[in-house]
């Protein structure tokens, strides 16, 4: 028999704003080293502009303010690659990242997916559109690289769809995806495996430590914009991404202890 709450919880799923998200304290990172970075945000180079005509490179910002204070008070050390609406350009952030060593990277963004319709005029008369359709998070990474990279991208990102899914985030179905980029087993999950001059250059830019983007809701969905922007999303989104950190790492750790053969050149 169907307890009232779990009815409840049937009735009402994300993005609606009567959606709970179960939220679980985040695990102890323990100086784990994670790189956070609000993608876009260089030099001309905002992103999309979603429903609000809100910008996408502000919206990461305030996404990566959130989540590195989160990680930081739960014991991670965190490198967050831009802290001001216009920070460095990709090559910048890029050796930043080698420099400071991390075991995993995160880069976030949002998306702008097809069959939109107008919806607000902007201060400067111009059209921002929406499209309510197609919300949910999805994860890329690239399939670039020696097999051991490939495969630390793939645990990293499938352990962030598992965990985002725990917390009740919405995978997205990927509709708008198939003739850009492959579709992993895990839901929510892409491979970025289109002609080598098609491919985001910040996937593939370093191979220093595994590195996906998440692309956290659909910036054309006037509900998901308006969850993104509560506290308690904030902190479902935190707790997701240290559990999967933390998962991520120690599965590499327990594939080198139970015999893994060492990597030849
Ligand atoms: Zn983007």
């Amino acid at each position: 028999m169907l307890t009232t709450t779990l009815l409840a919880t049937l009735l009402t799923s994300w993005p609606s704003a009567d959606a709970g998200l179960l939220l679980r304290p985040l695990p102890p990172g323990a100086g784990l080293r994670l790189v956070v970075d609000p993608g876009h945000g260089a030099p001309n180079n905002t992103g999309n502009s979603g429903c609000h005509c809100q910008a996408e490179a502000d919206e990461t910002l305030a996404e990566a303010n959130a989540l590195t204070s989160h990680l930081r008070d739960a014991g991670f050390v965190v490198l967050q690659t831009r802290t001001t609406p216009v920070g460095p350009g990709y090559r910048s952030r890029i050796a930043a990242i080698e420099q400071f060593k991390p075991q995993l990277i995160i880069s976030l963004h949002t998306d702008a997916r097809a069959d939109a319709v107008p919806f607000e005029t902007a201060a400067d008369g111009g059209t921002c559109w929406a499209n309510a359709t197609d919300p949910g998070f999805s994860v890329l990474w690239s399939e670039e690289g020696p097999p051991a990279v490939v495969s630390g991208r793939e645990r990293w990102g499938r352990a962030l769809s598992t965990k985002l899914r725990e917390v009740g985030f919405v995978a997205y179905s990927g509709a708008d995806y198939p003739s850009l980029y492959r579709f992993d087993d895990e839901p929510g999950c892409f491979i970025d495996a289109r002609p080598f001059k098609q491919r985001v250059y910040f996937l593939r830019a370093t191979r220093v430590a595994p590195l996906v983007i998440v692309e956290t809701h659909h910036a054309l969905d006037p509900l998901e914009v308006a969850r993104w922007r509560e506290p308690r999303t904030l902190a479902g989104f935190a707790s997701a991404v240290a559990w999967a950190a933390v998962e991520a790492t120690s599965a590499s750790a327990a594939g080198v202890r139970h015999g893994q053969p060492p990597h030849r050149p």
